[in-house]
């Protein structure tokens, strides 16, 4: 399905009018066309990453059109692909590489912190496209995932969509660098050093938070809500 065509528009920096709007096929997603309007999508994304909508279309579009942006700014040629499409959410290209990306965008302050498990990482890797392939989430990878296993994916998870920004977009980071760090770190377990510590459980009284890196990892922690310094260590 294709929206929209531009071709080789100029923007106000002039600088990426070579490589920004050739052959943009557009699914259910509609990219806008200046360099300004593509940076503010990125702003927004960076300063607002826990947003959250009513379906679970527009919540995986909003994240769609970030990673897309991103890449479009960093001078790949990019695709969205229908929603309809399970495998693939985008590609992007340049002369040297092609990238499957799939985009997972989970909420992380919810009741019950969803993480990307081994099920939709072997999913993605049965994609039988020509790419190298990138997982990238708003949430964590679960400890059942065994990233030896999947040599042909790169794996960004919350804590290294900034790596990302920094690598590929590097004067985007620069600008928004305070917010980045701010908005995708999270609570580094102790235990382990590796995983994230999420949202098991959530009620008015208390948080029960558990390590993204189970069951490598199995370090709970319950916060009381009245009284914070009432921690627990529930190992
Ligand atoms: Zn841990």
């Amino acid at each position: 399905m294709i929206k929209n065509i531009f071709k080789k528009l100029k923007n106000r920096t002039g600088k990426y009018e070579e490589v920004l709007f050739e052959n943009l096929t557009v699914g259910t997603v509609t990219l806008d066309k200046t360099y300004l309007d593509k940076e503010n999508i990125i702003r927004e994304f960076i300063k607002n990453p826990n947003k959250r909508f009513g379906t679970v279309g527009e919540q995986g579009e909003y994240f769609e059109k970030f990673i897309a942006t991103v890449f479009e700014l960093a001078g790949y040629k990019v695709s969205l692909t229908p929603l309809q499409d399970k495998g693939i959410d985008i590609f992007v290209e340049n002369k040297k590489k092609k990238y499957l990306i799939q985009c997972k965008n989970y909420n992380v302050t919810s009741q019950k912190v969803k993480l990307v498990g081994e099920s939709e990482v072997r999913e993605f890797n049965g994609v039988t496209k020509e790419g190298e392939k990138i997982l990238i989430t708003t949430s964590y990878f679960t400890g059942y995932v065994k990233y030896e296993e999947f040599k042909n994916i790169t794996f960004v998870d919350r804590s290294g969509i900034p790596s990302l920004l920094k690598e590929i977009v590097p004067e985007i980071y620069n600008k928004y660098e305070k917010e980045c760090k701010k908005n995708f770190s999270g609570e580094i377990c102790e235990t382990c050093n590796k995983g994230v510590l999420v949202n098991k459980r959530k009620t008015d009284k208390i948080v029960l938070l558990g390590c993204s890196n189970f069951p490598n990892c199995k370090n709970m922690i319950k916060k009381v809500k009245s009284n914070i310094s009432n921690e627990k260590n529930l190992k």
